[in-house]
C-alpha cells in the first residue's frame, strides 16, 4: 500500500491543498496530528481530511482548542492562535477534534503526534530521546510529527520517522513538507512542495493573528 504521511497542518489551507494533489498516487493518507492553530482555515482543513477519510491521531492544538489540553505551555502567541481558533471552529469540527485517538496503528506502523511516552507533548529530536519510545513501540515502524522538522531515527529494527511539518515547517525551507511511505518495499521518501505563502499570510492578517505567526511561514523557521 502506497501512504501518504502528513503532520502539522495548522489551518494552512493552501498549502494542504498542495500537499494533497503532489499526494495523487497514495493509495491512504495519514496524518499526525495539528490540524489546527496557528493558520487561518481551521474549518476547511477539518473538512478536508473528513472527506478524504485521512486517518488522524491528536496533536497538541488540536486538544488545547477543545480545551482538554491545558495551553501553559504555549507560547503567547500560540496562545493566541488557539484562542482565535475557538472562536471560529464550529461546533461539529469541534467534536471532531475531541474524538481523534492519541495513537493509531495501521499496517506496519504505529502514528503519534509527539511520542509514545507522552503522545501530546513530547518532542522526539534524536536518538536519546526517542530511546523510551522505542521501547514501548509495538511495530517496527512509528510515525512522529510535532516538531514540523523532518527527522529519521533507527534503532535494532525498529525506526521512528517524522516527515515535517506541511503548514509550518521549521526546518529553514519554507515549502510544505510531507512523506510518502509504500509498506510493500518499506521504502520512505520525503518530498517538498511549493504552495502559494502570500495568500495565507494575506488571510491571517485580515483574521488579525499574531505577526510573528505570519512572518515565519517565509523562512520555514
Ligand atoms: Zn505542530
Amino acid at each position: 500500500m502506497l501512504y501518504g504521511i502528513i503532520s502539522d497542518i495548522h489551518g494552512n489551507l493552501e498549502a494542504l491543498n498542495v500537499v494533497l494533489d503532489s499526494l495523487g498516487q497514495a493509495q491512504r493518507i495519514i496524518c499526525l496530528g495539528d490540524i489546527v492553530g496557528y493558520g487561518p482555515d481551521p474549518d476547511a482543513c477539518i473538512e478536508k481530511i473528513k472527506e478524504l477519510n485521512i486517518a488522524t491521531v491528536a496533536g497538541n492544538h488540536d486538544k488545547a482548542v477543545t480545551g482538554e489540553l491545558p495551553t501553559d505551555g504555549f507560547n503567547q502567541n500560540a496562545r493566541g492562535a488557539v484562542l482565535w481558533t475557538k472562536e471560529v471552529i464550529s461546533a461539529k469540527n469541534l467534536d471532531y477534534l475531541k474524538r481523534l485517538p492519541l495513537v493509531l496503528e495501521e499496517d506496519d506502523f504505529q502514528m503519534v503526534h509527539g511520542s509514545l511516552v507522552n503522545p501530546l507533548e513530547e518532542y522526539i529530536t534524536n536518538s536519546g530521546n526517542a530511546y523510551p519510545t522505542f521501547q514501548m513501540m509495538t511495530r517496527q515502524l512509528l510515525f512522529v510529527g510535532h516538531t514540523h522538522q523532518p527527522l529519521r531515527l533507527s534503532f535494532k529494527s525498529k525506526e521512528i520517522i517524522n516527515p515535517g511539518g506541511v503548514g509550518q515547517p521549521r526546518d529553514g525551507d519554507p515549502r510544505a513538507s510531507y512523506g510518502e511511505y509504500d509498506s510493500k518495499t518499506r521504502v520512505f521518501t520525503l518530498h517538498r512542495v511549493a504552495y502559494n505563502i502570500e495568500k495565507v499570510q494575506a488571510k491571517m492578517r485580515t483574521a488579525k493573528l499574531p505577526l510573528p505567526l505570519i512572518d515565519r511561514l517565509s523562512f520555514g523557521r
